[in-house]
């Protein structure tokens, strides 16, 4: 069943999806080479509490972690540990808080030091390409919609979509109706209707779309070794458009990154 929000419960939304967009762009200026997941970890937790939120992942279905970190050729769900991250690294970091009974989700793969061209072309696709499906995400459209443009998007340049983890409804559940797949058809599936608020997060590998899980239970990575990237943000259906409820801003203030790519998702 989805559960559409109101106008007030999507800025209480608004509230927790900036938080996350907060301890993302504390953790951008902590990412470099020797530092460990775990010690990041530690930070987001103690910056999620400070903010009078509560960490999403700690404890949800077992995760014992506050952020899922996963590096280099994991794709998501990696476990934090004390091994240092190296130059030329790249550390997806999903993160999740939940404030006024809401949660946020959202994601952001970081470069670790210097990284090669190839890689930057990965973290490139992958963030384009969730806005290709964020576009998509309007009044009218259906889950497909999406789905197609973010793998359109991504296997044009030869990279392979993940297909066994999708995005998702978000509310006061993490994990709400719809499903998300980040592959699809257009005009298939669930039909967007104002009030909806989706986590969309496309999972792309630069070679096989195929995968591997470990035995911890949680990591999963890709089968050929090649790296993999995951965005991640939280959109509302307002006034029959997308909106973006969080930002990548203080990610981009904290490396110095300009950018206008997000205008188009605010009203
Ligand atoms: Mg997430
Ligand atoms: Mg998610």
């Amino acid at each position: 069943m989805i559960v559409i929000k109101t106008r007030e419960e999507i800025e209480l939304m608004r509230e927790s999806a900036l938080i996350v967009s907060k301890t993302l762009g504390m953790l951008a200026k902590e990412v470099k080479p020797g530092v460990t997941t775990l010690y990041l970890d530690k930070l987001a937790e103690e910056f999620i509490r400070d903010h009078h939120a509560i960490p999403g992942f700690l404890g949800l279905y077992d995760f014992p972690n506050t952020l899922c970190m996963s590096p280099n050729a994991q794709i998501v769900h990696g476990i934090p540990n004390d091994k240092p991250l190296e130059d030329g690294d790249i550390i997806s970091i999903d993160c999740g808080a939940l404030k006024n009974g809401f949660y946020g989700d959202h994601a952001y793969t970081f470069e670790v030091g210097n990284v090669t061209s190839e890689t930057k072309k990965l973290l490139q696709v992958t963030k384009e390409s969730l806005y290709a499906g964020i576009r998509e995400f309007k009044v009218g459209n259906r889950v497909g919609d999406v789905g197609f443009a973010i793998q359109n998007y991504c296997e044009k340049q030869g990279y392979g979509i993940v297909r066994e983890l999708v995005g998702h409804g978000l509310g006061s559940e993490m994990h709400e109706d719809p499903e998300m797949p980040n592959y699809g058809r257009r005009g298939r599936g669930k039909k967007f209707v104002e009030g909806m608020v989706v986590a969309i997060e496309p999972m792309v590998n630069m070679g096989t779309h195929q995968i591997n899980q470990l035995k911890d239970g949680w990591t999963i990575l890709t089968k050929d070794g090649k790296p993999s990237a995951h965005f991640e943000h939280d959109v509302a259906i307002l006034n029959g458009k997308p909106e973006l409820l969080s930002t990548f801003k203080y990610v981009y203030e904290a490396l110095g990154i300009e950018s206008n790519e997000e205008e188009e998702f605010r009203q």
